[in-house]
């Protein structure tokens, strides 16, 4: 199929296109990548505005029960010299203190996520009641598929504004020889039971693990079944050393900025994300040309913790970031004192002591 006639199908299918378009698109090469990024672009300041979200990080805990581990992770505990390797969990008050440190920096949301302890998810009740409890943070939580459905509940009780459950690839043969230990259809159940709790569900894509652009095409309309899909994480393979992976080339930032510009032109009213660690943080003007609106893993100074990204030890600091959003005329949301969002430069910092209210 032609690039126009691809193009043009896919704006006005959106992810009920052929999946010949889909694709067609993905294997898109310059000079039609311009064109590609151009129309992504197009669609995201029409869709989503001029503003770019921006998203930190908490990690609750890299303890990981999933065995054998998944071949490219270098988050879990153990699995990589240059990730965390020594495990820990950190408790409501760490995650208050981190929480308020970033709601202070005028950061509007955060991330928080953990690997799979295999309880259920107790963790993330834990973390979502210290976010909420001492902050107006907009709220993200990813367990992978650890969330039973009493958590899920809970969570939605709590008015947590998303859960993430990211399925990484719709290929079930690679999924099941790189997550030997995780469950393809367990992840699909979380999904479905977030969506079912009418909480914001964000899923989505590792680029660069070996499979195809008609995986990729696949994938994106896969989301599609999701009634509350709100956001569409594009990851891009990093080797992490240590790990099964760590010889596997990495994921080129071209390849993943095209997963991002298809899933803008196929959801333009989704939040496309762009995590700062696999992006490169230097690189993330390239995901905004490509039409992402929600940068991820963005890490202020006054950050408590050390934070290691998933995919990629080094993450996004939030001024060089909001240097490079400038950079392309674009505006970083940013939260003034009181909680109200504002796309201007950060306010003071307010002091705020948590609250613990166990
Ligand atoms: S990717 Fe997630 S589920 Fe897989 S080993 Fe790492 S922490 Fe565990």
């Amino acid at each position: 199929m032609r690039f126009k006639r691809a193009l043009r199908e896919v704006r006005k299918d959106g992810p009920r296109a052929s999946l010949e378009a889909l694709e067609t698109l993905l294997r898109a090469k310059p000079p039609r990548v311009h064109d590609l990024f151009k129309a992504a672009f197009e669609e995201k300041l029409a869709h989503r505005g001029p503003k770019v979200k921006l998203t930190s990080t908490i990690h609750v805990t890299n303890v990981c029960r999933i065995e054998p581990k998944c071949a490219y992770c270098g988050f879990a505990a153990g699995t990589s010299p240059e990730g965390y390797y020594k495990p820990f969990e950190r408790d409501y008050d760490e995650i208050a203190e981190a929480a308020v440190a970033i709601e202070e920096a005028g950061i509007p949301r955060v991330s928080c996520s953990g690997a799979y302890r295999g309880d259920g998810g107790k963790l993330a009740v834990v973390a979502a009641r210290a976010v909420k409890e001492n902050t107006n943070l907009e709220l993200l939580i990813n367990f992978g598929p650890d969330l039973s459905e009493g958590t899920i509940a809970e969570l939605a009780r709590l008015g947590v504004e998303t859960v993430c459950c990211n399925l990484e690839t719709v290929n079930r043969e690679l999924f099941r020889r790189l997550k030997p230990g995780d469950s393809f259809e367990a992840r699909l159940e979380v999904c479905e039971l977030v969506c079912r709790y009418g909480i914001d569900l964000s899923s989505g894509l590792l680029v660069g693990i070996g499979e195809s652009p008609r995986d990729r095409a696949e994938h994106l309309r896969f989301l599609s079944r999701f009634d509350t899909l709100a956001e569409i994480p594009v990851m891009g393979f990093n080797p992490y050393p240590g790990t099964p992976m760590e010889d596997h080339p990495r994921c080129p930032l071209l390849e993943q900025a095209k997963v991002m510009a298809v899933a803008r032109l196929a959801y333009p009213d989704v939040m496309i994300t762009a995590p700062t660690p696999t992006i490169g943080p230097e690189e993330v003007e390239v995901a905004l040309m490509a039409g992402a609106d929600n940068l991820a893993t963005v890490i202020p100074d006054n950050h408590p913790h050390e934070v290691k990204g998933v995919g990629n030890p080094r993450t996004g600091n939030l001024e060089r970031v909001v240097e490079l959003v400038r950079s392309v005329g674009l505006e970083p949301e940013l939260r003034t004192g009181g909680g109200e969002a504002c796309a201007t430069s950060c306010s003071k910092p307010r002091t705020r002591s948590t609250r613990h209210l166990n």
